[in-house]
Parts: C-alpha cells; sequence; structure tokens
C-alpha cells in the first residue's frame, strides 16, 4: 500500500472585504509602526472602588457647594467640603451647624413666632450669636477662626465647648413657643 498522500492547497478568501475585518487589519497594521506601545496597567478591584467614589464624592461635592436651599447655605458655609467619614458632635453644635434650633429666626421660619429678632436687636439667626451678639460675647469673644472662613469654628475642640455653651444660654433665653 502507498504511503503518498495527495494535497492540495486552495486560498479560502476568510473575512476579506467584511468592513469591521478590514478596518482592525488597518489599525493593527498602524500598530506595527509606533515607535512605543503604550500599556494601559490593570487596575485592582480596590483601585476601581477608590476611583468610583472619588466620582461620586466629587458630584456630591459640585451638589453641595451649588445647592440654594437657605439651611444648606447656612451649613455649607460652616462644612463646606463633603466627606464620607462622618464626625459626632453634640446636639447643640449640631443645631448651630444645621440652624435648627432654638433661634428665633427658626421660629419665624416655621411660623411659630413673629419674632425674628435678638432681644440685643439683630436678626437672631444661628450664626448672629456666635459672629456679633452682645449678649453672648463672654463665649463669643473666645471663638477664634478665621472670620473670612466660618468653617474654621470646626478646627479647634475649645470652639466646640464655647459654641455649647453659647446655644444653651440662646436655649434658655428664647421663650417656648
Ligand atoms: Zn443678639
Amino acid at each position: 500500500m502507498s504511503k503518498e498522500k495527495s494535497i492540495t492547497i486552495h486560498w479560502v478568501p476568510a473575512h476579506t472585504g467584511i468592513q469591521g475585518n478590514e478596518t482592525a487589519d488597518s489599525y493593527a497594521k498602524k500598530a506595527t509602526t509606533r515607535p512605543n506601545i503604550e500599556k494601559i496597567p490593570k487596575k485592582s478591584f480596590k483601585q476601581l472602588k477608590n476611583a468610583i467614589s472619588n466620582v461620586q464624592i466629587q458630584i456630591w461635592q459640585e451638589r453641595w457647594a451649588s445647592s440654594t436651599t437657605k439651611n444648606g447655605r447656612h451649613t455649607e458655609k460652616l462644612i463646606p467640603a463633603v466627606s464620607i467619614h462622618t464626625k459626632k458632635y453634640r446636639h447643640f453644635i449640631v443645631q448651630f451647624l444645621s440652624g435648627h434650633g432654638r433661634f428665633p429666626a427658626y421660629f419665624v421660619r416655621f411660623g411659630r413666632s413673629l419674632n425674628i429678632k435678638c432681644p440685643c436687636g439683630a436678626v437672631g439667626d444661628t450664626l448672629h450669636y456666635v459672629v456679633n451678639c452682645p449678649f453672648k460675647e463672654k463665649y463669643a469673644k473666645k471663638v477664634i477662626y478665621d472670620k473670612d472662613n466660618l468653617s474654621t469654628i470646626l478646627n479647634r475642640e475649645e470652639n466646640l465647648g464655647l459654641l455649647h455653651s453659647i446655644n444653651q444660654e440662646v436655649n434658655n433665653l428664647v421663650p417656648q413657643v
């Protein structure tokens, strides 16, 4: 029995003329003439998670900075940068930060009182008692912060104690409504 076998070679056009294949071929040829090969390092799951988290924080920050609610504006002066790290404050400090406390302006805003003024004659909003109320000077003058950057009020532990005392006094001063 003969071991010879006959072999015939045919050219099969395969993907020739198919647009997607031609485009891929053309890019593959172009790539062979490039002087450098760009390597895009693979990212770990943790890196991807951090990247997504950073984008979310950025979106949150943009929304926070452009918020137009009155209370949002007040709080944004004190906490301009958003953070996923929780901070715990005593309730008077939270009232100071949120503006939701026993302040004449707060009661007027929610229709519980008609008198928006502090006994000193100025509008009794949250910041008034820290920034310019003569009745609260004994504590307020000890609060150290940058007047052009109210968020610095929160930088010193001593300030938090003073804010607490101020709010406690305002709480006693403003009648129950
Ligand atoms: Zn006052």
